[in-house]
């Protein structure tokens, strides 16, 4: 992965450059992603993996993934193994001796904070989460202060250690910075840095009854692994000065420091963990690798590529302002990919029969097929035809409008590879609804070429019926309806908007036989249908499953140009 370098350079490649010009950390760069094991990756973590990936492989940096375990409450070992999965499909590297737990720093990050109180720097605080929060002040009044401001260093490390040792319940006692009551910037009001969880963690178990805060541990674990430039998201611009307060009062540590760019938000998605889980929870997709999540682990599933996902981070870059990314630039960049990749296929999504009356019966000859337009090397198939072929019901009409090009009676179209036909009649059950197809073939045209020089302005693809593969397909749309979700009054809303037809199953689809052997890994498209991969998961031997992993363009755009 180094496709980051043929842009011109973003805020922080320029800083990361300006620090090796004046020789900062010793001409050394070192980045992390620091996720917490509370949920899946989604696509905006690949935003953040990209970009401090990329910068360490560009600038032959170190690079760490790093579990901000410190909450024991929402933290579990699947979340941890499925992000090391994620992380090293999105940078297609092995990562196994670069990952770090912020959970063995916690002996570490407990002399830093002795270190603090012994300094007069740090109070243990008797008010609980409520009365912290109403003696906070406002701008321009400042917090109540806390009793333990005025006890003494030994006081405070005496309570500190009880805290520790499991003295006190949940919620009687937290340590304190002493910073500045009246600071404008609230996070400075005196912030919490420990507080007392008595869950089982998932790594250090009950070892621990005291658990550091986000900002008082993320600095420090930075500092431990050496990171040079610790990169995060905007909403943390405001703790910048908390993160350097920790630092500069701590005497004889390495010295990182925080910047901050624009989170991810794609249209008519959610990004949130917290939403992701309630979807998950309440049953309204079916798991977090569900293909229609905008999950890591669902993209995947769905068929997406790692070079996609990157290649759609290079496009969106790297800024200091929020703004929301339409979905249809992740979607282009799978598309464009697939396009070069994928095998193209046949297969008849809602199939009729076509029979060929001039066909002997009994008959059954190979016809060539070509695996990639874009792609020499990828070769040639044969595919069986005879007599009684499937095609899909959408390319017959009764009555055609104008500018239908498939068949009807009368029409000439070409059957993709094959023959030219001239369709002859049709039959219809009791319902009205059209059941078989008849056509003749002309023999003179086999390779869907015609000797005379006479053109048909139709081509439909087909797949023989004694050879055909029966499988489910899985079509995807977007998730939701609206195209910003989160934009709404309640912050529960979002679930009014799920798209009641992100999901459509087609049980009885007829494909060519050459797919019985694909794997979930290969890519392929379905011609004029769409990008599809073999589902991993669901497929069986005798009923694999397909996911669409998008559809051969943009058909949203259309809609939307049209109201
Ligand atoms: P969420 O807000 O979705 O619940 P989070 O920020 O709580 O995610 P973390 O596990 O803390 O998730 O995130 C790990 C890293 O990924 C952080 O550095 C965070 O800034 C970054 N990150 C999270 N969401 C995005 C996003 N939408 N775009 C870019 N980076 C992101
Ligand atoms: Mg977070």
């Amino acid at each position: 992965m180094n496709e980051i370098s043929e842009k011109r350079l973003n805020f922080i490649e320029q800083i990361i450059e300006h620090d090796l010009n004046e020789g900062k950390n010793g001409g050394r760069i070192a980045t992390r992603f620091p996720p917490e094991p509370n949920g899946y990756l989604h696509i905006g973590h690949a935003k953040s993996i990209c970009l401090n990936y990329g910068l360490a492989k560009k600038y032959g940096g170190e690079f760490v993934l790093r579990f901000d375990d410190t909450n024991p409450s929402k933290e579990e070992t699947e979340y941890v193994e499925s992000i090391i999965e994620d992380v090293q499909w999105i940078t297609g590297d092995d990562l196994s001796n670069r990952i770090r737990y912020a959970s063995d720093y916690f002996d570490q990050m407990y002399i830093w904070a002795e270190e603090l109180i012994k300094k007069g720097k740090a109070y243990v605080c008797n008010q609980t989460p409520d009365e912290m929060r109403d003696n906070r002040g406002t701008p321009s009044v400042p917090m109540k202060p806390s009793e333990g401001r005025n006890y003494t260093p030994e006081k405070n490390l005496e309570l500190f250690r009880r805290m520790r040792a499991g003295e006190f319940n949940e919620g009687q006692y937290t340590l304190r910075a002493k910073i500045d009551p009246a600071s404008p910037n609230f996070n400075l009001r005196d912030p919490v840095m420990y507080r007392i969880i008595k869950s089982e963690h998932h790594r250090t178990g009950n070892k621990w009854q005291i658990y550091p805060m986000y900002d008082w541990a993320h600095g420090l674990e930075d500092s431990i692994e050496h990171i040079t430039h610790s990169i995060c998201t905007l909403e943390f611009e405001h703790h910048r000065a908390l993160y350097d307060w920790f630092l500069d009062n701590l005497d004889n540590i390495w010295r990182p420091y925080q910047y901050e760019f624009a989170r991810l938000n794609l249209t008519y998605t959610v990004m949130s963990k917290r939403k992701l889980l309630e979807l998950v929870k309440g049953g309204f997709v079916n798991g977090w690798n569900d293909p229609r999540m905008p999950t890591i682990c669902g993209f995947r599933r769905r068929g997406y590529t790692p070079e996609s996902i990157r290649s759609f981070c290079r496009e969106i870059g790297v800024a200091k302002m929020n703004s929301i990314i339409d979905v249809v630039k992740l979607e282009n960049a799978i598309r464009e990919d697939l396009n070069k990749r994928a095998l193209r296929r046949m297969g008849v999504l809602r199939p009729i029969k076509l029979i060929i009356e001039n066909y002997p019966e009994n008959q059954t000859e190979q016809i060539e097929a070509i695996n990639n337009p874009e792609n020499e090397n990828d070769g040639t198939r044969l595919i069986p035809f005879s007599k009684t072929l499937y095609i899909e019901r959408d390319d017959f009409m009764e009555e055609p409008p104008k500018k239908y090009f498939r068949l009807s009676i009368g029409r000439e179209v070409r059957l993709r590879y094959a023959y030219y036909i001239t369709c002859t009649g049709f039959d219809k059950d009791e319902n009205g609804n059209i059941t078989q197809v008849y056509c003749t073939y002309d023999p003179t045209t086999r390779g869907g070429t015609s000797d005379d020089g006479r053109k048909v302005q139709g081509t439909i693809h087909w797949v023989e019926v004694n050879n055909a593969l029966n499988a489910e397909i899985r079509l995807y749309d977007r998730l939701f309806t609206k195209e910003n979700p989160d934009d709404t009054q309640d912050k529960n809303d979002y679930k009014n908007y799920l798209n009641p037809k992100a999901l459509e199953i087609i049980t009885n689809a007829k494909l060519e036989p050459s797919l019985k052997n694909i794997t979930p890994e290969q890519r392929f498209q379905f011609e004029r249908i769409g990008y599809f991969c073999k589902d991993n998961i669901d497929s069986t031997p005798n009923k694999p499953v397909f996911n669409r992993t998008t559809s051969l363009r943009d058909t949203w755009t259309k809609i939307d140009n049209k109201n």
